[in-house]
């Protein structure tokens, strides 16, 4: 199965095509105080018990919700800093912020 990104609206899926775009994958941290930091973060709502959403086992975000500074570059590679947060969210909606159409 494809794992899919996580944040609201996105469409990045964890495939070969996303890779060579130069998208990463991050699951969500193990660590509790900074898993709340990220599901904060996301900001997304559970539809159907419209409780916070959690995210399960599997559960990713892509690079693109994180600044630049965030990661740690190994040649080619990069890996997420520890205590990273993603912080950009471009179609999650808030009062007087319209979703951009391209992300
Ligand atoms: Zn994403």
């Amino acid at each position: 199965m494809t794992r899919s990104c996580s944040a609201l609206g996105c469409t990045a899926r964890d495939n070969g095509r996303s890779r060579e775009r130069g998208i990463s994958f991050h699951q969500f941290p193990v660590d509790a105080a900074q898993r709340r930091e990220w599901i904060r973060a996301v900001n997304r709502v559970d539809p159907q018990s419209r409780q916070a959403w959690r995210p399960g086992p599997g559960a990713i975000l892509c690079s693109r919700h994180f600044a630049e500074a965030d990661f740690e570059r190994y040649g080619l590679r990069r890996k997420l800093r520890r205590g990273a947060v993603p912080s950009r969210f471009p179609h999650t909606v808030r009062a007087g912020n319209h979703p951009t159409p391209d992300c």
